[in-house]
């Protein structure tokens, strides 16, 4: 399936317009634009930087003359207005939407601007016809603005859909007008400065792109109905509702459920006697439940099936008198929760070389386990490795790696051969989000952990055109939306997507929170 992602809105290609060239900065002032081309690296492709003119009269006579030229991408840089009391001068604004014409790139711009240790945020640039009144900021900013300036607007317009970027170093804000505007017009000249290397980059990162989305990404089953459990626990209880570790390992989703009065703790000492606890997706040793029993609580438990699974594999084998080697990794929430159903019986093994190190009490009487989310070629090893050192193994009766880690592996294989760059939607601490860098990697593509569009940094893309996108399960499908759309901001984009299975598995809720 082949889809172009719509340009962005107001951004309609003019016939005839030559998208070619270098790219162009746009400021308004002499010393706004003395200020961007000082803070230019000179490179070959470095921007060229024109004087617009002050004023919308003189930025609309600018914005017709800019048809009959050659350029490849448009940065608007310039002093602007702060609408918002929590914006200081020096500050960068760079807009998402200037009057109408969206800047979808935005997030990677702002974000890039940070890392370089300026303070940026994005937000809507509104153009008006003269300086801002008294009493003006708070009907601009109630109507949705960050920013004001008197030029954007219709020299956005001349971009006439090549890629966007305006940012406004603020000069005054509604704490610090215009009274104070020399040294708030200082900080901001020395912001556009720094922004200009920044912008240089941006524009280096613009291009036609290829997006190859991987098939099965994002949520899995178990990720879902922990989410779900929580959310219905919400609705039931009101808030607080506490949940022992973070529910699934997405920041984005932690993020989210504390917005709506879910508290994250890591052990039950933080939880108030009485309340309700939710055990996460990833499960919790019997030592955990006993705790929460003594101490009265009511526990509604939120641990994968497949999870579950595994813990009652442990307890089986060791209840048979078989040493458990555990495949997993050191410290994993999961892996410390499966651990613990037969301590005296379980060997954490890591890597080959923890399978040679091995003291069972009885070699005839060795069996595997594995956590739910390692990576498939890796587990092999470790697998391996043990069917060599104890020929008579026991292996679970299923495998334990989980439908969800094995198919996102096998989808993200599939496009990685085909890509230059594989962005991975997932958080740090999330095994199988890792697990899918790593897959890449072993296929020989260059692949990037992100929590988001804004971890993008730009000069991972320069030079690319396919870039291969998946998401750990316990990614939301909203942040793949929002990294396809950061990146049509930078040029003409299209979008396949390349299905190896699909999944159709749903799990059960508890009893507490069924209907
Ligand atoms: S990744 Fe696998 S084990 Fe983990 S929650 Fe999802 S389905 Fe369950």
């Amino acid at each position: 399936m082949t889809e172009t992602i719509p340009r962005p809105r107001g951004a309609k290609a003019a016939d005839g317009v030559t998208t070619a060239g270098p790219p162009l900065i746009c400021s308004p002032l002499r010393i706004e634009a003395r200020a961007a081309r000082r803070g230019l690296r000179d490179t070959q492709d470095a921007p060229a930087v024109i004087r617009t003119g002050y004023g919308t009269t003189r930025a609309t006579q600018a914005a017709g003359a800019l048809s009959y030229r050659s350029f490849g991408q448009l940065i608007i840089m310039g002093v602007g207005a702060g609408l918002s009391a929590d914006l200081s001068p020096g500050d960068l604004v760079v807009g998402t939407d200037v009057d109408g014409v969206a800047c979808a790139s935005a997030p990677l711009l702002a974000a890039e601007l940070r890392r370089a240790g300026l303070s940026a945020r994005t937000g809507r640039i509104t153009t008006v016809d003269h300086l801002i009144r008294r009493g003006e900021r708070a009907a601009l900013a109630a109507d949705g603005a960050l920013a004001a300036d008197m030029e954007s607007a219709p020299l956005a317009a001349a971009a006439g859909g090549r890629p966007i970027a305006v940012i406004r170093a603020i000069s005054d804000t509604p704490n610090h007008p215009l009274a104070g505007i020399v040294s708030g017009g200082l900080a901001a000249l020395r912001s556009l400065r720094a922004a200009a290397p920044v912008a240089q980059r941006w524009a280096a990162a613009c291009g036609t792109h290829q997006v190859l989305l991987a098939g099965p990404r994002s949520f899995c089953a178990g990720v879902e109905r922990a989410i779900e459990i929580v959310e219905r626990v919400l609705e039931r209880q009101g808030e607080p509702v506490y949940v022992r570790k973070q529910i699934v390992h997405n920041t984005r989703v932690v993020g989210d459920l504390e917005s709506r009065g879910a508290i994250f703790v890591d052990e039950l000492d933080q939880v108030p006697d009485g309340a309700t606890v939710v055990f996460s997706a990833h499960g919790v040793s019997p030592a955990v439940r006993h705790e929460a029993s003594r101490r009265g609580l009511a526990v509604i438990d939120a641990t994968c099936p497949l999870v579950s699974k595994v813990h009652a594999e442990a307890r089986r084998f060791a209840a048979d008198g078989y040493t458990v080697a555990l495949i997993g990794h050191a410290g994993h929430e999961e892996v410390e929760g499966t651990l613990g159903e037969a301590p005296d019986s379980t060997i954490l093994v890591q890597r080959p070389a923890d399978v040679a190190a091995m003291q069972p009490r009885d070699g005839e009487r060795v069996a595997f386990l594995m956590q739910t989310t390692l990576s498939v070629d890796e587990a092999a090893e470790v697998s391996g490795a043990l069917r060599e050192r104890f020929p008579g193994v026991r292996a679970p009766g299923s495998d334990d790696i989980c439908y969800a880690t094995t198919n996102r592996q096998a989808a993200v294989r599939a496009v990685a051969a085909d890509s230059d760059l594989v962005l991975v939607a997932g958080s740090a601490n999330s095994s199988n989000s890792v697990r899918l860098v790593e897959t890449c990697e072993r296929a020989g593509t260059q692949a990037h952990l992100i929590d988001g569009a804004a971890d993008i940094q730009l000069d991972w893309l320069t030079g690319v055109s396919t870039i291969g996108l998946t998401a750990g399960a316990s990614a939301p499908p909203a942040v793949v939306e929002e990294i396809i759309s950061a990146l049509a901001g930078l040029g003409p984009l299209s979008v396949s997507e390349r299905v190896t299975t699909t999944e159709s598995i749903r799990f059960g809720l508890p009893k507490e929170v069924r209907q």
